[in-house]
């Protein structure tokens, strides 16, 4: 705990951490070492943990990187950080990320950019994390905590992940409690975890998840030792290439990575196969109107009322507007004016309910190929490896949508997707591979991802 309170003082460059707790951090490392001694440790006693501002801490300011938040000290912990302690984790702090989960970069926070460990060979440009939980996976890059909690709702688990070269797993929906994360997309939003190894994904989320009266969308089904899973074999195991997947003007860097990771595991005794997801190429755009739909709905709530900031008005109208202009930044208000937009009248059946029925279609289409018998499914995790800060200036918010081609399809159908670090590219930078499997089945993604690791 000290060594990783030091490093993330001297790390502060970095800007993955907005909130340090290291006398809470202290405390509990104390109350670890007591229960060690007593040889009483729980399964995290201990590890030091970096939590993305998302969760609500109690007590501790959570404000998922929005000024509307600002001030906002939750009175209650969410299910899973709550689950994390009674484990014996250790909080180092909260950790940077895009504002309400909404982007790709970590540039929308109000906290600024978070920089990436990571640098371009012969160049000195500060690079991006990837987004949303920049932070989490900034920090776990750089040795700021042994690995951190996130969230993925089109894929901020494993974009960041990948443009780091850390392990992010999104569990299937249902799999966490989403109770106390702030809402982006409640259809969508899933917690997991960002860490160094297969492995220590594999322990971290074993202890996230849980069923959990206060989130009805949590399911009741066992939770397995995850890292019994880890280092087995897979002999015999299916893995499907999805031909959908090969996008027009996807870098040859990327499909070279690609080919390596079926290599890899056909070496290891899986059988490769090709197979089709037809409706891949409609997920982007119908989770560009589902996500922000969503997320109108759930940012109603910030009012200048109830939470964080107000901006005092002429009347109580004014007051909304004023608070809200002002605690919203461009992304957020871009999402939620979407949003509104596909939800009124005569643009409803149009638009959402037209979004809804290819999720429908996009979830058939992984049914049909899991019942023919494939385990999981092999793709890029990302289209490139991570770009310069400052790209919100220079990419349209098309081009950064782009980036989650290869995750949003999995948050659409609810099933669990990790991505892994499969080597570098030309310019020394971490490329991934992302894993997708049967609902529930995320022991399978552990196995099969340990062998390209
Ligand atoms: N980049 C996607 C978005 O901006 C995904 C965000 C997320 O998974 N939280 O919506």
């Amino acid at each position: 705990t000290e060594a990783y309170i030091s490093a993330i003082e001297a790390a502060r460059r970095l800007n993955a951490y907005i909130v340090e707790t290291p006398d809470k951090a202290r405390e509990m490392a104390k109350a670890s070492d007591a229960r060690l001694a007593r040889g009483e440790a729980r399964p995290l006693e201990g590890i030091p943990l970096g939590i993305k501002d998302l969760f609500c801490t109690e007590g501790v300011h959570s404000q998922a990187a929005s000024r509307v938040l600002s001030g906002f000290r939750p009175p209650y912990e969410s299910t899973v950080t709550a689950n994390l302690w009674a484990d014996g984790a250790v909080m180092l702090g909260k950790l940077n990320m895009d504002e309400f989960a909404m982007g790709s970069s970590n540039e929308t926070s109000c906290y600024g950019p978070v920089i990436n460990p990571w640098r371009a060979a012969n160049s000195n440009a500060d690079l991006v994390p990837g987004g949303s939980s920049g932070g989490s996976a900034a920090a776990v890059a750089a040795w700021l905590c042994a690995g951190a909690t996130a969230t993925d709702t089109g894929g901020s688990i494993r974009q960041p992940a990948a443009f780091t070269g850390t392990v992010g797993i999104k569990p299937t929906y249902g799999r966490c409690s989403r109770w106390g994360i702030v809402a982006f997309a409640s259809s969508l939003d899933q917690a997991g975890p960002i860490a160094r190894t297969v492995r220590d994904a594999a322990i971290l989320l074993k202890s996230m998840a849980s069923v959990d009266p206060k989130d009805t969308t949590s399911v009741d089904i066992e939770v397995p030792d995850y890292e019994a899973a880890v280092g087995g074999s897979i002999r015999g195991m299916r893995i499907g290439i999805p031909r959908e997947y090969r996008i027009d003007g996807m870098p040859a860097e990327i499909e070279t990575m690609w080919a390596r990771g079926a290599d890899w595991l056909r070496a290891a005794g899986a059988e490769l196969v090709d197979i089709s997801l037809p409706h891949t190429r409609y997920a982007l755009p119908a989770y560009y109107i589902v996500a922000p739909a969503e997320a109108s709905s759930n940012l109603a709530r910030y009012d200048g009322v109830r939470y964080g900031l107000r901006v005092e008005g002429t009347d109580i109208v004014d007051m909304y507007e004023k608070s809200r202009a002002a605690g919203f930044g461009a992304e957020v208000k871009r999402r939620i004016m979407i949003g509104t937009y596909v939800l009124s009248a005569g643009y409803y059946d149009a638009y959402y309910l037209r979004a809804q029925k290819v999720r429908t279609l996009i979830k058939r289409d992984f049914e049909t190929v899991f019942a023919s018998g494939v385990d999981a499914i092999l793709t890029p995790a990302t289209p490139s490896a991570a770009f310069e800060v400052a790209s919100m200036a220079t990419a349209s918010p098309i081009e950064m949508y782009l980036n989650d081609v290869f995750t949003v399809t999995v948050n659409m159908a609810g099933l669990p997707g990790i991505a892994v670090p499969a080597g570098l590219s030309a310019d020394g930078l971490p490329l991934a591979l992302q894993l997708i499997g049967r609902p529930f089945d995320e022991a399978t993604l552990f196995r099969a991802g340990q062998v390209i690791e």
